[in-house]
């Protein structure tokens, strides 16, 4: 085999162990990770170690070495499985999506770069220009994407803060014609507030730090970020150690120009995100003054309400209106103004804002699509499209304090999870019917019922959440616990400090705790009504509806509605995300999939460091060892007759250099005869099946003794 590599690499293949247990699958991981062998595969899954360094790994000439070959032909490599979902696309026109999965800073963005960078290198030998210019939409809209919808967090400083599911379509000669992108539950919360030591997102300070004078000006900034409460947090800290917010900013500017936005749209883009910081800065103060009622509230700083006016193209005084009182449908359908309290400002002041930015974030993803929707495209003329799929989503997540975002997040894992093992075991039954080989099925665990315990109609826990919802005001976050209580007492994955009075781990009346797949969560019910809720005051949507500026109406078609029309309640954030979940999984399963298991080594992005039980905790909970198992259970290897002599001919002097036998398989039966290991095999089609991995360590120990 070209490229092969001696025993001193370990196993390019897990699936290769002499024994499959988690010491020998770490030995392996870290044998190859000191020798800067950040990739490994269980059969087809790609196993990723983050290097934290700049590896010579990447580029056309990597890329070359790869394109065209076979997944057994080269090292292992993430060009290696794009290049297999790309032939299995145009070869057998089947759809195809590479699912990558992590924890936050495992590499799964980076991952997903090289992905597309592979196939924009090995496609359009023609140049078309049309082909041209998606694949440049497809390369550049990562970096705009990354500006609204990334942050630095203490796990990472380039932190997707959505999930992202990317389609591109290719036509029948194999070329990118268009491209669809899905964002997922963006992390909008960052807007207003940050832990310690993390920004907010990227798209702030690139502005504040990376716009020319004039702009600033225009949009009455200071360039300080630590003058706004929203980038306050973040002032001090840089992008990445490499990157720069000012360079960033140019760049971000050149990939929306290269995209399609026009000039008018890249302003109101800066309008609106100079809005926000305007707006976080915007304090209330009960007054007596100018005739006002005592408990009246004023903002304490009228210019900020001036540019904040000023730069959304809303009237002035409608903008103070909206932000210190509500229109309520009192009765019939007359309407009154009813005041804010100053806790009731500052939390539609709040709301106002993240929902600006998530409207802004959403619309970029928008227009980056209306941009990349496949033009002109007839089936019948020219044949049906072929869609490769690309899914770069948040890990699973556990903090000190978990809340509705990290119980949406390990929801969504466990969706992935159990496609994941649908998939493989539909795909392997696939193969055996495939190849002619009878099989028998494997048993493993199935996390169903973890699904079934948040996702189930009426009793699930986000049924009752929305339950809770729905009840007006008078339902709070302890009383949505104690009726998950009731109903999930006996659930063998749920428990409550009600529940299990002993467990000091959690607090009475606050925290439920669910039995992952990965893990044991505890969340903190505290705001998880509110954050599913997601109210904003109709009184916001309309102002911004009725801006002058054509983008930023855009953004809020429903604001239209009137107060005595908005009575069907919108779905709650927690029901949304479910049906996005639901729609992505089903997506999914009627693609051929390959999947990145991405493993961060260390917590402190040290480069050549692994941490051992930091990265056994990251095996154990993306089921990896299970997944060696699973491959090696029914059959534990299989191998197409050509990859097979090429690893093993040199053992057998019948097949050493070359063979006479008239077929690969004929020549596989030969070696195995020699070895006295027929018995253990099956012969399909195209392919051989081992069955036993003492047959796979007998052949490997055979050919190191050589
Ligand atoms: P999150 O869930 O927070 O978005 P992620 O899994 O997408 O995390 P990345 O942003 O892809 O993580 O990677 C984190 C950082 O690790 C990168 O900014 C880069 O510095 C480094 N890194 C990741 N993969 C590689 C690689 N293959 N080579 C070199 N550095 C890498
Ligand atoms: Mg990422």
């Amino acid at each position: 085999m070209e490229d092969e590599e001696g025993p001193e690499y370990g196993k390019p293949d897990f699936v290769l162990l002499d024994q499959v247990t988690m010491e020998d699958f770490m030995r392996n991981l870290q044998l190859r990770f000191e020798k800067d062998r950040i990739y490994t595969y269980i059969g087809e899954v790609l196993v990723s170690v983050n290097p934290y360094q700049e590896l010579p790994l990447y580029g056309p000439e990597a890329i070359a070495r790869y394109q065209g070959r076979e997944l057994y032909e080269r090292p292992p490599h993430l060009y290696a499985v794009a290049n297999a979902a790309y032939r299995a696309m145009k070869r057998r026109s089947r759809d195809t999506c590479i699912v990558i999965s992590g924890e936050s800073g495992a590499g799964k963005t980076e991952a997903s770069k090289h992905i597309m960078q592979y196939i924009a290198a090995v496609t359009n030998p023609s140049q078309r220009a049309e082909v041209e210019r998606v694949k440049d939409v497809l390369l550049k809209s990562t970096c705009v994407l990354e500006a609204f919808g990334n942050a630095r967090t203490n796990r990472n400083y380039n932190s997707s803060r959505f999930g992202k599911y990317m389609d591109i379509n290719f036509d029948f000669k194999g070329d990118p014609v268009g491209g669809h992108i899905h964002s997922y539950l963006l992390e909008k919360s960052r807007v207003l507030k940050q832990h310690v030591g993390e920004r907010n997102f990227h798209a702030f300070y690139q502005l504040l730090k990376g716009s020319e004078e004039g702009l600033l000006h225009k949009l009455h900034l200071e360039r300080n970020p630590a003058v706004y409460n929203f980038t306050r947090q973040g002032a001090g800290l840089n992008m990445t150690a490499s990157d720069s917010d000012e360079r960033s900013y140019r760049a971000v500017i050149e990939a929306m120009k290269v995209i399609g936005f026009s000039s008018e749209e890249v302003e109101s883009v800066h309008r609106i995100l100079a809005a926000i910081l305007h707006l976080g800065n915007i304090e209330f103060v009960e007054t007596e003054e100018n005739g006002l009622q005592k408990g009246d509230l004023v903002v304490a700083e009228k210019v900020l309400v001036d540019h904040v006016a000023e730069l959304t193209a809303t009237p002035r005084d409608l903008v103070s209106r909206s932000l210190l009182a509500r229109t309520v449908a009192s009765g019939g359908r007359e309407l009154i103004e009813k005041g804010h309290t100053v806790a009731e400002a500052s939390y539609a002041r709040d709301a106002c804002a993240k929902a600006v930015y998530q409207r802004l974030f959403e619309w970029v993803v928008d227009r980056i699509n209306s941009v990349m929707e496949p033009r002109g495209r007839d089936p019948r003329r020219d044949g049906k499209d072929t869609v490769i799929g690309v899914l770069d989503i948040y890990g699973f997540e556990v903090f000190p304090v978990n809340s509705f975002e990290q119980f949406c997040i390990n929801y969504c894992n466990e969706k992935l999870q159990q496609l994941f093992i649908q998939l493989i075991l539909k795909q392997e039954q696939e193969e055996y019917e495939r190849e002619g080989i009878t099989w028998q099925t494997v048993e493993y665990f199935n996390n169903a019922t973890i699904v079934d315990l948040v996702e189930r109609p009426h009793r699930g826990i986000l049924a009752v959440l929305d339950e809770a919802c729905s009840t007006a005001g008078t339902i709070t976050d302890r009383i949505f616990l104690q009726t998950l209580d009731t109903h999930h007492r006996h659930h063998p994955h749920y428990s409550s400090r009600q529940l299990c009075p002993t467990d000091k781990t959690m607090e009475f009346g606050r925290d439920f705790r669910i039995k992952h797949y990965a893990g044991d969560v505890t969340y903190s019910v505290e705001g998880f009504i509110d954050k599913n809720r997601d109210f904003l005051f109709q009184d916001f949507k309309r102002l911004l509806y009725n801006s002058t500026d054509s983008t930023l109406r855009a953004m809020w078609p429903d604001g239209q509605q009137n107060i005595t029309e908005v009575t069907k309640r919108p779905l709650t954030a927690g029901t949304l995300f479910k049906n996005s979940m639901v729609a992505l999984v089903e997506n999914l399963a009627c693609k051929e999939p390959f999947y990145v298991r991405c493993i961060k080594p260390n917590e402190d992005k040290v480069a050549g460091r692994l941490d051992e039980d930091h990265c056994r905790h990251q095996v154990a909970y993306l089921g990896l060892l299970e997944n060696v198992r699973v491959r090696r259970a029914g059959f534990a290897s299989r191998q197409p007759y050509p990859r097979f002599l090429l690893r093993y001919k040199m053992t057998c002097e019948y097949t050493w250099p070359n063979h006479l036998l008239g077929s690969d398989k004929a020549a596989v039966n030969a070696l195995l005869e020699q070895h006295g290991l027929q018995g253990d095999v099956a012969f399909g089609h195209s392919k051989l099946f081992i069955r036993s991995p003492r047959t796979l360590v007998m052949l490997e120990q055979s050919r190191a003794r050589l």
